[in-house]
């Protein structure tokens, strides 16, 4: 008996199932005792080892991700953003999304909530294993930038497409330098049709070119963008301000109007599936 005790543990330790090997006096004790099953004894044990692995990976899978400060569905309030279609965010947490390398685009006004769904989606991509990045269009082009003028552009590239979701936060919040309007383009078009993304943006698609400080190049990111794309717009108040709107002027309390995407002018092949892309609905 102790001899098969050893070699158990001996197991345990060669295995790395370190939480394991602490439950085991105790699970064997309430063994002996009757308390528990045989079955029970060994479903018990490797539970605990599967518990404590997953949650050690998904936290420091988040940190990797650059998910923090975590934000998850369950602490949305979706009873403050009305506009919002609860159905529509917990569809988009089954994340068939991913698997078909699309793109969700969260639209709305400063405070509405865009990062805090764009992190929840990414923390539930991350719970069923899936790669993830977030950064700010901001940090994006800055690494991109900073990779060219290194030789190192190519390699920059692959590193932000190896993740099966890339999150790109703020677009439209601070002026493009030049030349990241370009680099930027030529990340999506490395993801094209092979990785998904999450954009969240304050500003319309009308806007682009504004944003980017280039017409044609941000025809060409919407051409991309919009191809198979999920568009979800927040028309609401900022939550950040929930508590002093009354102190607020009356044009930035509600719904600072987004311009509708225009409808992307496709060129060459049809979607490979077939599917009318789900534009703004
Ligand atoms: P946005 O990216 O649209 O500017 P954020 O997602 O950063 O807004 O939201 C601002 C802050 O308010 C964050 O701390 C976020 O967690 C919180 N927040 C926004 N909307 C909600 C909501 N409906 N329920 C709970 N917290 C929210
Ligand atoms: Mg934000």
């Amino acid at each position: 008996m102790t001899e098969i005790l050893d070699r158990i543990r001996a197991s345990l330790v060669g295995l790395r199932m370190t939480r394991a090997l602490e439950a085991l006096d105790h699970t064997l004790r309430r063994l002996e005792r009757g308390e528990i099953t045989a079955i029970e004894a060994i479903d018990g044990l490797l539970a605990e080892e599967h518990v404590t692995r997953e949650g050690r990976r998904v936290t420091v899978a988040v940190k990797t991700a650059r998910l923090m400060p975590i934000k998850t569905l369950e602490s949305f309030d979706f009873s403050f953003q009305p506009s919002l279609d609860r159905g529509r965010i917990l569809a988009l947490a089954q994340l068939h999304f991913i698997e078909r390398a699309e793109v969700v685009h969260l639209l709305g006004p400063p405070g509405t909530g865009k990062s805090h769904l764009a992190t929840a989606l990414g923390v539930e991509a991350v719970r069923a294993g899936k790669r993830v990045y977030r950064a700010s269009l901001a940090e994006i082009i800055d690494a991109l930038s900073r990779a060219e003028r290194d030789g190192r552009l190519p390699e920059k590239l692959r590193f932000f497409s190896r993740n099966s979701l890339l999150i790109v936060d703020e677009i439209g919040y601070l002026p493009i330098t030049p030349g990241g309007a370009n680099l930027f383009f030529q990340l999506v078009n490395h993801r094209y049709e092979k990785g998904a993304m999450i954009l969240t943006s304050n500003r319309g698609f009308a806007e682009w070119g504004e944003v980017f400080g280039d017409p044609v190049v941000a025809t060409a990111l919407l051409d991309r963008l919009l191809h198979h794309a999920i568009v979800v717009q927040i028309e609401g108040a900022s939550y950040r301000l929930r508590a002093h709107a009354d102190l607020m002027p009356e044009h930035t309390r509600a719904h600072a109007a987004i311009a509708p995407p225009p409808q992307p002018k496709r060129r060459g092949r049809p979607p490979k599936d077939g599917r009318i892309d789900q534009l703004h609905g």
